[in-house]
């Protein structure tokens, strides 16, 4: 067994998915997960094989521009919202309506969600 990625989750850590890197259910019995789904068991195959032809390290990986340059946008457009958050909260000093917490929520939310529907990349 080699170290890095497949490396044991410290305790109190959870198992991520190999592939997208999303929370796995807590799962007492069997063998453990490895890939939330059969698409990401796949991709990681298809990525290790294609690493192989280029000779990667398992620490190196090859990006699209695009798909780097859309997921920085995601990024960014959350770590906007993140402050429009904070500062609404402060200016609200904790006498917000359930209402304004709620929209404050709902603008976080739209924000975070492209980020959640992530299409895996195809290559
Ligand atoms: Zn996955």
């Amino acid at each position: 067994m080699t170290k890095g990625s497949d490396r044991l989750p410290a305790a109190g850590e959870p198992t991520r998915c190999r592939q997208c890197r999303r929370v796995l259910p807590n799962q007492r019995t069997g063998r453990p997960r490895e890939f939330c789904s059969q698409a990401c068991r796949q991709w990681h195959w298809v990525g290790k094989q294609r690493a192989a032809e280029l000779q990667l390290s398992e620490h190196e990986l090859i990006v699209t521009k695009e798909t780097l340059d859309q997921l920085h946008d995601e990024l960014y457009v959350l770590a906007c919202a993140v402050n429009d958050a904070e500062r609404d909260l402060l200016a609200g000093h904790g006498k917000e309506s359930a209402r304004e917490l709620r929209e404050i929520l709902e603008w976080l939310l739209e924000a975070a969600r492209p980020l959640r529907d992530r299409e895996l990349p195809s290559g």
